[in-house]
């Protein structure tokens, strides 16, 4: 039985919450604790069992350190944004409490996307005999837990590894994002990094792309782009020669984009406004639809998969491990799209893998570190199936211009 703090009640904050509620065995006492508790409140009136909420604003480090005291959760799941990360994962080395989160910390005044800032807490939690789990998302998260199968039970040694992310869904507006759209801009108008002979290449933003024919989605345009899931992987699969990272993105989204982009709308340097100091992404943010709000217009699916080529028992190998999710079955069934969805539920299976003590252990880890059978099994079982399709290695590659 285990009390659990959530930070965060946003999309994924929604799953997270309905995930862990659904399994009271598991997470026996829930606390939603967000900057706006009336959305807290919202998402608790939701679900079958009741849950406190509250209000936090986790850049306060004392802020969220008196809430773990007060509330007393064995572990923290932070969905709030990325910039919160180092401000709880100090909150929880003072309270003694285990961390885990879904996105990478970011400095609010640049885009890096890089995990040296987690890493150094290494030795911080390890001393205080605590854990944290960074990127228990889809992207990272399922797919560094694929990789992590895939080295153990697929191939003797993985060669090359594309990330492939597709999300296919319509919400019918000309233009919006499935999550927090400062964080998708800053990610999306980066530019482009792969990791190929123990080296960082870098290119334009979305200058490379490549058509893949995503199962139960078809052919879909897919751009490379660096995603913080390639830092920690070039580092833990045996053998590695290349490692990319690739998202398919719609022609209106994309054109959209470029004119935002153009008129310094994307921008995070903050200009003066009428006496005020303005972060241009934080008002395009303001303006644009809530991520939230996309859950009951999305139709289609998101297909996220890894394609991996390597050799086992001597002999060259190919496959693609993935998930097919559908939107509006994600929103039946916890009020979200599939892209908060496919983050909210791999954030509960982490949770409970630690809790549960599949994986706990002192030190701050990247999904692939542990054992991902029983992580596999999981996501099986609540919600993201995974299959496994063995493709020809003698043709073409499945990635064409
Ligand atoms: P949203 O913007 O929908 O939700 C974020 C929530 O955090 C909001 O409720 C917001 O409050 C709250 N919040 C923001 N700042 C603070 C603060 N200082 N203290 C307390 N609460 C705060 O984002 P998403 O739910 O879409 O995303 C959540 C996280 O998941 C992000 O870090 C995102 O990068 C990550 N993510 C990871 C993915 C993966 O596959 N690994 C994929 C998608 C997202 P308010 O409502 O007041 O603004």
């Amino acid at each position: 039985m285990s009390k659990v703090l959530i930070i965060g009640a946003g999309g994924v904050g929604r799953v997270v919450a309905h995930k862990c509620a659904a399994l009271g065995d598991v997470f026996s006492d829930i606390c939603l604790a967000s900057r706006t508790q009336e959305k807290a409140d919202q998402i608790a009136s939701e679900l079958t069992r009741p849950i406190q909420t509250a209000r936090l604003d986790a850049d306060k480090v004392e802020d969220t350190v008196s809430l773990i005291r007060s509330f007393s959760p064995r572990m923290v799941i932070h969905v709030a944004l990325p910039y919160q990360d180092l401000a709880i994962m100090e909150a929880c080395l003072q309270t003694g409490v285990d961390y885990l989160d879904t996105a990478n910390y970011e400095p609010p005044d640049q885009a890096r996307f890089e995990y040296s800032w987690q890493w150094a807490y290494r030795e911080r939690f390890l001393q205080a005999g605590k854990m944290a789990l960074l990127g228990s998302g889809f992207d990272p998260g399922v797919t560094n837990v694929f990789c992590a199968y895939a080295q153990k039970h697929l191939f003797d040694e993985i060669h090359q590894v594309d990330i492939l992310d597709c999300n296919a869904g319509d919400h019918g507006y000309p233009f919006a994002t499935n999550f927090n759209p400062e964080i998708n801009i800053r990610e999306v108008t980066a530019r482009g990094r792969y990791w190929e002979q123990g080296e960082w290449k870098e290119t334009d933003p979305l200058s490379e792309s490549r058509v893949f024919d995503f199962p139960d989605v078809g052919d879909r345009r897919a751009y490379l782009m660096y995603h913080e899931e390639l830092e920690s992987l070039c580092l833990h699969l045996k053998g590695l020669r290349r490692i990319r990272f690739w998202m398919t993105f719609g022609d209106a989204y994309l054109t959209h984009l470029r004119v935002l982009e153009n008129i310094g709308m994307t921008g995070i340097e903050p200009v003066e406004y009428n006496g005020q100091s303005i972060v241009p992404l934080q008002f395009l943010k303001a303006v644009l639809p809530d991520p939230a709000s996309l859950g009951p217009r999305t139709q289609g699916k998101t297909c996220i998969g890894c394609l991996m080529d390597g050799i086992k028992d001597g002999q060259p190998k190919r496959v693609f491990i993935y998930n097919v999710s559908d939107h509006q079955s994600c929103y039946r069934e916890v009020n979200a799209q599939a892209v908060s969805y496919t983050t909210g539920v791999p954030a509960m299976i982490g949770a409970k893998q630690m809790l549960t003590g599949q994986w706990h252990k002192p030190g701050v880890f990247n999904m692939e570190e542990l054992d991902p059978d029983p992580f596999m099994k999981d996501l099986n079982e609540f919600g993201l199936p995974w299959r496994v399709q063995e493709l020809a290695c003698d043709g073409p590659s499945p990635l064409r211009s």
